[in-house]
């Protein structure tokens, strides 16, 4: 009995008119519209007129209406609820929990909830904020009040609580929060608050959202407990908690690529204790077990900050020294670390005794890959172990040839240094304009009653690995320093001499006061001398380097690079070290006439050289050819089989008292 215009607002009223006009003109027509009763809910209704006929005209039209208001409102929530479920999908499936997750989680739950912030709370006894998001960025949150909306969560038997204030006293108008569950336990809650009042009521679907958010919060918890379960049994040896050897070799390659430039190195030591199979054959392996521990516990104790301690597995354990200043640093801190270890234990009330040997590798001298790293200081404490045990030792290639043959070769190179088994041979350093000898460069030989001539290369490096190079280092200066000074005698005033030395000898610490002594012993001065050290020597220490070779040149000394080219030297580096003589390597010279980009390195070093007003010597200059073309270039120093082979003392006497030059022959 009403006008139906009453139900609908003015707005509409229009749309309703328009729709009813066309009815009018014969057409059918359907439309939703929101339509309420004075007073009354508001109602969605789909309406569908149709003209009544009559004789061909329209007589009236009918209406029928039919009231969605329910339907529309479930299928609004379901587009909610898919869309609610598509964001927690996507936290969900992040792999990784990190707390930035947690944080979004937070997030997306105050878009969805309408909230202004989001907190996990953990602790049911003594709260704390674990973590919170503030969608407005000056809210200041009361912390107090939030800890009292927790404790309620967590003690509450309903699963999802929420709440609605309209007290002034309550800082929150509004919340709404739930448990978070991790592997059974209660780990904290989760909570959604507003300071402004609620419009609408929560429905089922907000406490839907959170319990789901909730459920993802607790599962990625246990899934990171569960991972972090999982890297402590991976990555920690058991017995003494220490990292394992998967988490060194992890840390070692870390710290490998953290190593910047080339001053900068890593040391790795490995230790082994001697004989612990004794201590687990007498005393069992339950004190065996004890006796790691306590070592374990001695050595991370040493350590401290400075490294990282691992157990290797067996009685083996490893120390990464971040930065030792050099070879010798590491060296030290082995010492120290055997000294502490060797210290006595008390087991059973009785003392107990072990010692250690350590094996030293460094990067980036003596391997670059983390794993070789470790291969060479286990072959050093291998080294170690078969000399005396209790000791350290450096790793150096030579050790990896067959243990048993290099021991062999150790006594026999003993033996011949008891007896004087060694030589010197010189090779002529000549001057091609006016074809002078102004040098000769010192190479030793060792003669060995069973192969004849040994050349150095097959006996330097276990030499060096041995220690016995110091010795022969010696022999060789003070052989050489008295040929000298019979030549000296002769009148050849202006002769130098060039010696080879090796990096063991170069980092003696007195290599330059025992040079001095030899030189003094035979009246020679030290501006006669010559030393050639190789590029790689400086690079493993170069504050060692700088000060080794500053006290040879304050002896008056000069210092030649040999083998120029083939390690890692730059403009920098010649400067630094106040070289005064550049030795091409032979294999530039060789590659002379056949390889154009030798010629060209020639070319550049000649001008370099010459730039920074360096002596240059071409070596292993065999053929004519070459001495050509290095004159062209600008090469005044040459030495090689071209000019002379190296030999006996006797002959260089009698090439220098016969002409004082060396004519090119041909
Ligand atoms: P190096 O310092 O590069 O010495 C030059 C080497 O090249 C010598 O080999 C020499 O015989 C060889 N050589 C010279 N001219 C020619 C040539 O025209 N063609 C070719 N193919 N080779 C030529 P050697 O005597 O066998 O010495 C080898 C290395 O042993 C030396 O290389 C040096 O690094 C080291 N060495 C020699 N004597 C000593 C020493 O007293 N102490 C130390 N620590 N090392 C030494
Ligand atoms: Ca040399
Ligand atoms: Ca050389």
């Amino acid at each position: 009995g009403q006008n139906f215009r009453i139900f609908l607002s003015s707005a509409d009223l229009e749309r309703g008119w328009s729709f009813f006009r066309r009815a009018l003109e014969g057409e059918s027509v359907r439309y939703d519209i929101s339509a309420s009763a004075p007073g009354g809910p508001e109602l969605m209704l789909d309406v569908t007129l149709f003209p009544k006929m009559s004789h061909g005209n329209v007589g009236g039209v009918y209406a029928v209406m039919q009231d969605t208001t329910e339907r529309r409102r479930a299928a609004r929530r379901i587009d909610l609820q898919a869309q609610r479920v598509r964001d927690l999908y996507l936290l969900a499936t992040t792999s990784e929990y990190t707390s930035s997750h947690v944080m979004s989680t937070l997030q997306t739950g105050c878009r969805l909830l309408g909230m202004e912030s989001g907190a996990i709370v953990t602790g049911s006894e003594t709260p704390a904020v674990e973590m919170r998001f503030d969608s407005l960025e000056l809210f200041s949150g009361d912390d107090a009040a939030l800890m009292e909306i927790a404790k309620e969560i967590a003690s509450h038997r309903d699963p999802v609580l929420s709440h609605a204030s309209t007290s002034d006293n309550e800082p929150y108008k509004n919340w709404m929060g739930t448990k978070v569950v991790a592997n059974g336990t209660l780990y904290g809650v989760l909570v959604f608050f507003s300071t402004v009042a609620r419009t609408a009521d929560f429905e089922e679907i907000d406490h839907d959202t959170l319990a789901l958010m909730a459920a993802l919060v607790g599962s990625t918890l246990e899934r990171q407990r569960a991972r972090s379960n999982l890297r402590t049994l991976a990555y920690y040896d058991s017995l003494t908690g220490l990292p394992n050897r998967l988490y060194f070799q992890d840390s070692l390659r870390e710290a490998i690529m953290d190593v910047h430039g080339q001053t900068q190195r890593v040391a790795v030591l490995s230790f082994d204790l001697d004989r612990f199979k004794d201590i687990n054959d007498s005393l069992g392996h339950a004190m065996g077990d004890r006796f790691l521990q306590m070592v374990a516990r001695r050595l991370v104790d040493a350590v401290g900050s400075s490294g990282l301690v691992a157990r290797m597995g067996g009685d083996e354990f490893t120390v990464l020294l971040a930065d030792p200043r050099d070879a010798a640093d590491a060296e030290r801190v082995a010492a120290d670390l055997l000294a502490i270890i060797s210290r006595p234990y008390i087991l059973e009330g009785f003392e107990q005794f072990i010692s250690a040997s350590v094996g030293i590798s460094i990067f980036p001298e003596d391997a670059r890959s983390d794993e070789a790293i470790i291969r060479h200081a286990d072959m050093a404490m291998y080294h170690a172990k078969e000399r005396s045990g209790g000791c350290t030792s450096v790793y150096v290639p030579s050790m990896e040839e067959p243990v048993r043959t290099r021991i062999q070769q150790e006594k026999r190179l003993r033996r011949a240094l008891e007896r004087g088994d060694f030589l010197l041979n010189y090779q002529p350093i000549v001057e091609t304009s006016s074809s002078r000898i102004v040098g000769v460069e010192a190479l030793v030989r060792w003669n060995d009653p069973q192969r004849g001539i040994v050349y150095p290369d097959d006996f330097i490096p276990v030499a060096e690995a041995s220690g016995l190079i110091t010795e022969i280092g010696e022999w060789v200066i003070a052989e050489a320093a008295a040929h000298l000074s019979d030549w000296r005698k002769m009148g050849m005033d202006n002769l130098s001499l060039s010696v080879n030395i090796s990096a063991r000898q170069f980092f003696h610490a007195d290599l330059a006061e025992r040079f001095l002594r030899q030189l003094n012993r035979y009246g020679v001065p030290a501006t006669a001398l010559e030393v050639e050290i190789t590029e790689s020597m400086t690079l493993s220490n170069v504050a060692h380097a700088i000060e080794t070779i500053r006290k040879l040149k304050l002896l008056g000394a000069r210092i030649a690079v040999d083998d120029f080219g083939t390690g890692h030297s730059s403009l920098n580096y010649l400067r630094r070290f106040e070289v005064d003589t550049i030795k091409i390597d032979r294999s530039f010279v060789a590659g002379i006439g056949h390889q154009l980009s030798d010629e060209t390195i020639i070319k550049a070093v000649l001008a370099m050289g010459r730039s920074l007003g360096l002596c240059i010597i071409a070596e292993g200059v065999e053929t004519a050819d070459q001495v050509d073309f290095l004159t062209n270039a600008g090469c005044e120093r040459m030495q090689g089989y071209y000019f002379s082979r190296p030999v006996q003392a006797d002959v260089i006497e009698r090439l220098l008292r016969e002409r004082g030059t060396l004519r090119a022959p041909g």
